[in-house]
């Protein structure tokens, strides 16, 4: 009997933060429910956030074989880290040696990993693209690891063309003036400030040198992302980049019904059923959500700028607060709760929201977003327009593929680069309402980007469908992986006959 993708094992493995971790988990929703055997590998620590969207998935018909959960300790301890900081969640409002101690303790996962893939010895591993040592491992134990891009193929294009060119070396690193990047299919205009200091960060060049050599070393890349989005970016990426790659977004997509949507990452800190009904009660696209990922924390002043911004802006709007920099009493204008908040005029979320739901929902007319890649392709998967305001990471480069090459956004103007817990300027409450304003108050400019923002995201939903791009992508992934397993049997079935028949 030949063998079936019921027989295809992938191992799933993220980087130890919500943005990985999130899209990771819909990436092995996605396997699975084409038929393939899919375990996702984390930490004690980190598996309450995991079970619950894989109990989930696994109890709906979605799925045609059940997602597993492997755990391997970590060892924060052995890294310096107080016991049960496992997420970078836990570790980024405090110091850069924090994060080094964070880093180490995922480098010494290399030997627990190593371990169970000589128990599991899956088909492949999916590795994120943050984990450059599973490529060593992976290769020694011959076993193709496939790195996931948890970013836009624009921004790997975008680097590409600054390693290439040398870009940064010919300017002045304090240099406010725009510069073109070169080689790209789009004109592409950047500032310096908007760069990291690779060199500020101690290690940081050697780290991105490594993750690169790892992913020229691995079988190939698997994007969220999807064809239609950025088609100049996916040949240039295969053709000039020179990588295999496997375009299987958005990934958020496989989150069917409400439940699988409002089980992304934490548990919400609103009821769901709340929240929707607030919504209900306003008008189609009246609403600007605002929500800055999962990872960042804003100083008091900023928060109270982006409450003052939405009142002026005289839109209702769904404030997300992660977690607030600086005294917790006074984080809102005097009386903003009793006057904005109390009159139904907006709703405030502490904690986590259940941002698919709140976007896919009619009355959301903007979405105020830092560009961390997840957030972005969420937006453009509901069509709604975006206000940018890049902070850190690769989110500069997406602001650019938002408003300049999609054009379904508009920059709050931020162009300084300033590390997660780094001071940065203030945005003023005018430059928030202004930029809301271009996006909520209608006009051509607004109904151009609408209208751009809804066919994209008709293009997601169709990539993801039966026949789709996505769906075709996937398919030949599992194909060719399936083609792998055969042959590695066939082969390894004529070297036992060969040994039987040497034998006297
Ligand atoms: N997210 C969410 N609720 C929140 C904050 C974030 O569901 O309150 C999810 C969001 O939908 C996205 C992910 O967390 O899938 C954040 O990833 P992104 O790449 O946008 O930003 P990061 O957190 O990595 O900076």
């Amino acid at each position: 009997m030949g063998s079936t993708t019921q027989d295809l094992h992938v191992l799933f493995f993220p980087f130890l933060a919500p943005g990985h971790i999130i899209p990771t988990v819909d990436l092995a929703k996605l396997f699975a429910s084409r038929g393939v055997k899919a375990t996702i590998l984390t930490t004690p620590g980190n598996a309450p956030s995991i079970q619950p969207s894989i109990d989930q998935a696994n109890d709906s018909c979605s799925l045609r074989q059940p997602i597993a959960l492997s755990l391997l300790p970590f060892p924060a301890a052995e890294a310096g880290l107080p016991a049960g900081c496992e997420n970078m969640n836990d570790i980024v409002v405090t110091n850069l040696d924090m994060r080094f101690k964070f880093m180490r303790a995922i480098e010494l996962l290399r030997q627990p990993f190593a371990q169970v893939l000589r128990e599991l010895f899956p088909d492949a591993v999916v590795t994120d693209y943050f984990l450059p040592w599973t490529q060593d491992v992976a290769a020694e134990l011959a076993v193709p690891r496939i790195v996931f891009h948890g970013t836009s193929l624009f921004f790997h294009c975008v680097s590409h063309s600054i390693d290439r060119f040398k870009v940064l070396e010919s300017v002045p690193a304090c240099n406010a003036q725009s510069f073109v990047l070169p080689g790209l299919p789009h004109r592409i205009e950047m500032q310096r400030s908007q760069f990291r200091d690779s060199g500020k960060v101690p290690g940081l060049t050697v780290f991105l040198e490594r993750i690169k050599n790892s992913e020229e070393r691995s079988y190939g890349v698997v994007a969220n992302s999807y064809y239609e989005l950025e088609p100049d970016y996916a040949e240039h990426y295969r053709k000039v980049v020179g990588r295999r790659v496997w375009n299987v977004g958005p990934v958020s997509l496989y989150n069917r019904n409400e439940i699988e949507k409002s089980q992304r990452g934490d548990d919400t800190s609103i009821d769901c059923n709340h929240c929707l009904r607030w919504l209900d009660t306003k008008k189609p696209v009246s609403v600007v959500y605002v929500c800055f990922g999962s990872i960042c924390k804003l100083p008091i002043a900023q928060i109270r700028e982006i409450a003052l911004g939405l009142e002026a802006s005289e839109k209702a709007f769904i404030l997300v607060v992660r977690g607030v920099r600086g005294n917790d009493s006074d984080w809102l204008p005097e009386g903003f709760e009793e006057e904005v908040v109390g009159r139904g005029k907006g709703l405030i979320i502490r904690g986590w929201a259940p941002q698919i739901l709140i976007l896919n929902h009619e009355a959301v007319g903007g979405f105020v977003t830092h560009c961390g890649w997840n957030s972005c392709l969420e937006g453009v998967s509901s069509g709604v327009p975006m206000i940018t305001w890049p902070m850190f990471a690769e989110q500069f480069f997406n602001e650019r593929l938002i408003v300049d090459v999609l054009k379904v956004g508009v920059g709050v103007g931020v162009v300084e680069y300033a590390d997660m817990c780094a001071e940065r300027r203030v945005v003023t409450w005018e430059e928030i309402r202004r930029a809301v304003g271009r996006v909520m108050d209608g006009g051509k400019e607004a109904e151009e980007m609408r209208r751009r923002a809804r066919e994209l995201a008709e293009m997601a939903r169709r990539a993801v469908e039966e026949g789709g791009s996505s769906y075709v992508d996937v398919g030949e992934l599992i194909e060719e992986l399936m083609e792998r397993r055969k042959a590695a049997g066939a082969e390894q079935m004529g070297s036992e006959e060969q040994a039987r028949g040497n034998c006297p």
